[in-house]
């Protein structure tokens, strides 16, 4: 996989070389307008990037001096520009013909040559080189981190013209090794806690719920099915049944790829380096799952392993002891204090559902074993869907109020 990052870096331009920079974001302007101006002639808008360059390309070498690599990244400009204004005229929104005017310009690795000091950049007339500039103190500062590393590769960049400076964005690169499990994936590791239930199949540390509704309905029907089968007692009905047998068990297969696509993806989103279950081994005795459930949290846990493991994210079970009679703000631990789906700590008074606050509870347990072990690279918080816990119970929220709709957010109480 790859990992991309954008660091801004601010450029010291001879006072030379500003008006051909001008002239050169000018032509790029004017490239971007044309092809969008084209591309609104028809009775349709024309939207496609290949027939964009045959009606445009010859056009657009002949009225500007830009670098071809340049004219192709105006025509995507204005391409992209005019797919998103189709889109929204389907979902009904009002959105009228991109003009660009806000002076960029894009580069790729034919355009522009970075090196460690400087950067050379293709113009309307040549090249030119403009220096970059970085106290010595930026050179630490994430953005440029990536930058200056050797593990990443610079793929291209967009020069900006703001507030009378210029300024690279810089596009950069890495690729992952997938067997480096934790390494990468660690940078800021936190665990997504998830429990797995009856009436909520999954639900994480960060506050997504997958319900089991599919789950039972498709489970109920399969067992009518059976049911009216075993009626007949044939042999074409002993055939039938394991016929329906195993098209209900590819349907629920489906589902649970679906949903284990989508844990992966919440850990990812949220930068998690490991996903705790509760250990599977007694999960019918402790939730009264039937039979079926049984089979579906096995397969569940089976394809986010392998799943997480094409993205380095480690996939663990941990004790499942008490993890829903545990309060996950407090530590108390009394049956008390859950009465179904409500968890209401006795002690402490912390209220969340009773599923959430046993993901939150799994992650924590998984933080807690691993702490006194190994050390480097380990977790250092239970991902909620805003901010961190940490193995102490201490909340911290994080850098940008990312609320997210439709999920169980952590109690006001934190
Ligand atoms: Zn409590």
């Amino acid at each position: 996989m790859e990992k991309r990052r954008t660091a801004p870096v601010k450029l010291e331009v001879d006072s030379s070389d500003v008006a051909l920079l001008h002239d050169t974001v000018d032509e790029f302007l004017w490239a971007a307008n044309y092809v969008t101006r084209h591309a609104f002639e028809g009775e349709y808008v024309t939207t496609s990037k290949t027939t964009l360059h045959h009606d445009t390309y010859e056009d657009v070498r002949e009225e500007t001096a830009l670098h071809s690599n340049q004219v192709q990244a105006a025509r995507n400009k204005a391409a992209e520009a005019c797919k998103s204004v189709v889109e929204k005229w389907k979902q009904g929104k009002k959105a009228s013909m991109p003009h660009f005017t806000s002076p960029h310009l894009v580069y790729d690795h034919r355009t522009a040559t970075f090196h460690d000091q400087y950067v050379s950049l293709a113009t309307t007339d040549g090249r030119i080189e403009a220096h970059y500039v970085l106290p010595d103190k930026e050179r630490d500062t994430p953005h440029t981190e990536y930058f200056f590393s050797d593990e990443y590769e610079t793929t291209g960049a967009e020069l900006h013209y703001t507030n009378g400076n210029w300024m690279l964005h810089i596009h950069c690169k890495k690729e992952m090794e997938l067997d480096t499990s934790e390494q990468d994936a660690t940078e800021n590791g936190t665990v997504l806690g998830v429990d797995l239930g009856v009436n909520n199949l999954a639900v994480a540390s960060t506050g997504t719920f997958w319900t089991g509704d599919e789950f039972d309905h498709w489970r109920r029907e399969y067992e009518n099915q059976r049911g009216d089968l075993q009626e007949h007692g044939t042999r074409w009905a002993h055939e039938n049944i394991q016929a329906v047998g195993r098209k209900e068990e590819g349907r629920f297969k489906i589902t649970l790829h679906r949903i284990s696509n989508e844990l992966v993806a919440e850990a990812r989103e949220y930068g998690c380096s490991v996903i705790a279950f509760e250990d599977l081994t007694d999960i019918r005795e402790r939730t009264g799952a039937s039979w079926g459930h049984k089979w579906a949290f096995n397969r569940l846990y089976e394809y986010v392993e392998y799943k997480a493991a094409e993205y380095g994210i480690g996939v663990e079970q941990v004790d499942p002891e008490n993890t829903s009679r545990r309060c996950s703000h407090c530590g108390f631990t009394h049956p008390d204090n859950r009465e179904g789906e409500e968890f209401r700590c006795l002690k402490c008074g912390y209220e969340n559902h009773a599923d959430y606050n046993a993901a939150k509870n799994i992650g924590l347990r998984y933080l807690r074993r691993n702490q006194t072990g190994s050390g480097g690279g380990a977790p250092v918080g239970v991902r909620l869907n805003s901010g961190t816990v940490n193995a102490n119970g201490e909340y911290e929220s994080p850098g940008d109020d990312s609320a997210r709709a439709g999920v169980h957010a952590e109690s006001p109480r934190l």
